[in-house]
């Protein structure tokens, strides 16, 4: 089956993209599917993923098979391009690059040049007429090739290299002649004998499998297996290896190498944006170790650079270039990220893939594409990726703030954030797990610093382009970023980082301003963002789809109002024991807990209902009608006892009682299980004043506002029928109570939690005494899985790391376990009770992937904290678009 083991593609290979991502890469599938739409791409082959799996399941070493079938692959190569692999006349060079299913960027290895040894370099010198070109890519070759299979320190050959400047006295790589460069060849030769042990292997078969074992080795390095975590990319599916004839951006002033995006990725214009170097390979362009040129003469002209644009510079190659931009936009329908090279003045097609882009700039796309006739409004709404409309949603920095700019660099990935410098990945990581907001500070970045920019506010670099590592990382995170500040410097030794004279210890407080490039000393104050224009329009579009309705968990006046402004359609939790952590209130309600007797308990409960009555007209004003479920008492007792001295003084004072009994109560009601001891509604059924106070609290304030509320009033944490039955018994007294002193009705339902797995699956029985359901999946996972909410961080971790739950459950619901339950549930109630109307108010109603799991039960709605309002409005858009 040398079909499956090998795919070749371009030239007269058939087209092969058909076997798609998942078997051919990301990279190869594109490569692919590039050539059979005719555009100019080298040919080459891949390796598919499956065999990925494969060369793990061998120990690390390539099948037999496989080895076999290179031949082919080579062969398919040397014919299209006329060259031999080895041949020393006429010798076929070939890059090895990985490509998983999904990009990865910068995270697994690539080995370039491969197929130069002592003889075929003086081939390529003749053949090129270039002995420089040829001894330079020879060099470059060794360098990669001892890093990536050999596993040798770079620096081993950068401080090489350095030495041989210095010896040369030349600062630039390309003031180094022909010979110099043949000298540094051997140097590095030297290098890997003494370190490896062995000569560098001259047989190309032999260097290209070296480098097929090392792409397929680095699926599982530590920074693979970190951005996968984060990404939630299994590591099951493996990468591809594709193997493709070279073509050479570094032969002379006709030639350059660039990387393009078909629009501008971080506002979404439509224009050409990217950079591009004369005389270069691709890798100087990402690694920022030249700065790169404007591709069109707009941004040049925008930026005053003085260096020519590709356009200016290249106007031919670039029309061409352009054209192919636009061939590329009507094929994939979305905007791309291209590689190109240009080899004495022939254009060729690197690599395009899907460019990733900010959410403002998402945004922008998919409504300019429905526009532009590209895509549908459903498929506009499926574009955007839930999750990084956070970036979007969150402050950006006060225009009226005074600011004083310390350094600027270029706007990578937009957003602001304070914090504290920090100066490595690991500092980063630490501090950021304390609580700390951090910004981590690099010359540059690179792929081993993953960790630190995912915990890091923000990102700041002295190095790279807009391109660089750090601004294509930090986009993809919706972390802001300023890449490329030349005027910082960092001192590791003294951990400072200096901007002229002015030293910042590791530690001192700045502001980046991601989408100015500005950087800031102190801390600044930010505003709320624009929720108007192509937010807006999309958000209308996805609410045009969408079957669920999206409310909020929201109980203080400032999240309802934020709630609103976000599009919520009403409340589907107010947690009332969170209206009590005010200083005036908390103390009463540590006295309503403590104080012995009913007498003591109605006492407190008095001073707390005009405050509860007040809350919850508030609510009703601000929510104007709109659904608003509250939730009756629900205190983890453990939350809300006094500890220090002082408030033990103070609430003893309160209750009426001595300190020292008050220790005694303490002691009394200690619980070692909070999280399942005396809460939810055993707390209302053991003390029927508390639910009492709190229903007519609801009733009063709804007939003071007198708005055409209905209010949902929930009980918490019921496991039984009769439970649920014996609260609600309490709120029907006092409604009839308080209609008949005010002379006046009002409709409310009385509806449940179901989060207690018993509740589920009796929910048939409970659903007789249920105006509604919602499904508290936070206890409802904490007690399915017997994993305490409160220290589940502790291990959790390694649970997700080892793959027994994909994501973390309190996050992304257990589909296959909590999810059952749910099921059980909805279909009980639902047939108990048909129409029962049925939300879910844990985390996970602000989780796309959950939301999706929730459409397929037929959910009325979900409700989330109220900044993952618009994340829900889009998902249960998308979940109905995909659910059908
Ligand atoms: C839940 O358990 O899912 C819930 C929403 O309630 P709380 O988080 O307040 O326990
Ligand atoms: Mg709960």
């Amino acid at each position: 089956m040398v079909a499956r083991l090998l795919v070749p593609f371009g030239g007269s290979a058939p087209a092969a993209h058909q076997l798609g991502k998942q078997h051919l890469g990301g990279k190869g599938a594109n490569l692919a599917e590039m050539a059979a739409i005719g555009l100019p791409v080298p040919p080459g082959f891949i390796i598919p993923t499956t065999l990925c799996a494969r060369y793990y399941e061998a120990g690390g070493r390539l099948p037999d098979t496989l080895l076999a079938a290179l031949a082919d692959g080579l062969a398919h190569i040397e014919r299209e391009v006329g060259m031999g692999f080895g041949n020393p006349e006429n010798p076929l060079l070939v890059s090895v690059r990985s490509g998983a299913r999904v990009s990865m960027p910068g995270m697994m290895d690539t080995v370039l040049n491969l197929g130069l040894n002592d003889e075929t370099v003086a081939g390529l010198a003749r053949r090129s007429a270039n002995p420089r070109f040829a001894w330079d890519s020879y060099r470059r070759f060794l360098q990669m090739y001892g890093d990536v299979v050999l596993g040798l320190d770079h620096y081993l050959f950068e401080d090489a290299l350095e030495l041989m400047k210095d010896d040369r006295g030349v600062t630039l790589d390309t003031q180094l002649s022909a010979e110099d460069l043949q000298a540094l060849v051997a140097d590095y030769q030297a290098i890997i004998e003494k370190e490896t042990g062995q000569p560098f292997p001259q047989a190309p078969l032999t260097q290209l499998e070296g480098a097929i074992g090392a792409v397929f080795g680095s699926w599982r390095s530590d920074r693979a297996s970190v951005y996968r975590r984060l990404n939630d990319i299994p590591e099951s599916w493996g990468t591809a290896v594709t193997v493709q004839a070279m073509v050479f951006g570094n032969m002379g002033e006709t030639s350059a190498t660039g990387v393009a995006f078909t629009r501008d990725p971080a506002t979404g214009e439509k224009r050409i944006f990217g950079e591009y170097l004369i005389n270069a390979q691709g890798e100087d362009v990402v690694a920022g170790i030249r700065t790169p040129q404007y591709l069109t003469r707009a941004a040049r002209e925008k930026a005053s650079a003085r260096d020519l644009s590709m356009e200016e510079a290249m106007p031919a190659v670039f029309a061409e270039l352009a054209g192919m931009f636009e061939t590329l936009e009507r094929h994939y329908r979305d905007c791309q990220d291209i590689e190109f090279t240009v080899q004495e003045g022939r254009l060729w097609l690197l690599q395009t893939r899907s460019g990733k882009r900010t959410a403002k700039a998402a945004m922008r796309m998919a409504g300019d594409m429905v526009d532009e006739g590209l895509i549908s409004r459903d498929e506009a709404v499926l574009r955007v990726d839930p999750a990084v409309l956070d970036q979007l949603l969150h402050p950006t920095l006060d225009p009226a703030a005074r600011r004083q700019v310390i350094a600027v660099g270029l706007p990578a990935s937009p957003g602001a954030a304070s914090g504290a410098i920090v100066l490595d990945s690991a500092t980063a990581a630490e501090r950021a797990a304390h609580g700390e907001d951090v910004i981590l500070v690099r010359v540059e970045t690179s792929p081993e610093d993953i960790a630190g920019m995912h915990a890091a506010r923000g990102i700041l670099t002295a190095r790279g382009g807009m391109t660089s590592h750090a601004a294509v990382v930090a986009r993809g995170m919706g972390r802001p970023c300023v890449s490329g500040a030349g005027q910082i410097s960092i001192d590791m030794d003294a951990r400072v980082m200096r901007v002229g004279s002015h030293s910042f210890p590791e530690g001192s407080i700045i502001t980046l301003d991601g989408a100015s490039g500005e950087v800031m000393e102190g801390h600044i104050p930010t505003i709320e963002p624009e929720l108007s224009g192509d937010f807006a329009r999309l958000m209308e579009w996805a609410d045009g789809v969408r079957r669920m309705k999206v409310r909020a968990n929201a109980e203080t006046p400032e999240d309802c109002t934020t709630a609103r402004r976000f599009g919520a359609e009403g409340i589907g939790l107010a947690r009332t024991e969170h209206m009590f952590f005010g200083a005036d209130r908390i103390v009463h309600v540590r006295a309503m807990i403590l104080g012995g007797d009913e007498g003591a308990r109605r006492a407190a409960l008095a001073h707390l209902l005009p405050m509860q009555r007040a809350d919850f007209a508030e609510i009703f004003r601000i929510m104007a009608g709109l659904p608003v479920t509250i939730r009756l008492l629900d205190p983890p007792l453990h939350e809300f006892l006094p500890s220090r001295e002082a408030e033990i003084a103070e609430v003893a004072l309160s209750a009426g009682l001595s300190v020292q009994a008050l220790r005694r109560r303490l002691v009394e009601l200690h619980e070692t299980n909070p999280m399942l001891g005396h809460r939810g509604c055993r707390l209302l059924i053991s003390y029927p004043e508390i639910p009492e106070m709190q229903a007519r609290a609801i009733f009063e304030a709804a007939l003071d506002v007198d708005q055409g509320v209905e209010p949902e009033i929930m009980v918490p944490l019921v496991a039984t029928a009769r439970e649920l039955e014996l609260v609600k018994a309490v709120i029907d007294r006092t409604a009839e109570a308080v209609f008949a002193e005010r002379g006046r009705r009002i409709a409310y339902t009385v509806g449940t939690m179901i989060e207690l797995p018993r509740a589920a699956l009796r929910a048939g029985d409970i659903a007789a005494h249920a105006g509604f359901f919602s499904f508290g999946t936070n206890d409802m996972t904490q007690t399915a899985l017997g994993i305490s909410r409160d220290d589940a961080g502790r291990f959790l971790g390694d649970y997700v790391e080892a793959g027994i739950y994909p994501r973390d459950p309190f996050v992304s619901i257990d589909a296959e376990g909590v999810g059952e339950l749910v099921a059980i549930g909805a279909e009980r109630g639902r047939a108990a009770r048909p129409g029962l109307k049925l939300g879910i108010c844990g985390e996970h109603g602000g989780d796309p992937a959950s939301i999706l799991f929730c459409e397929g039960q037929r959910l009325d709605y979900v409700s989330c904290s109220p900044w993952r309002v618009p994340i829900a409005r889009l998902a249960a858009a998308q979940a109905a678009l995909r659910q059908g």
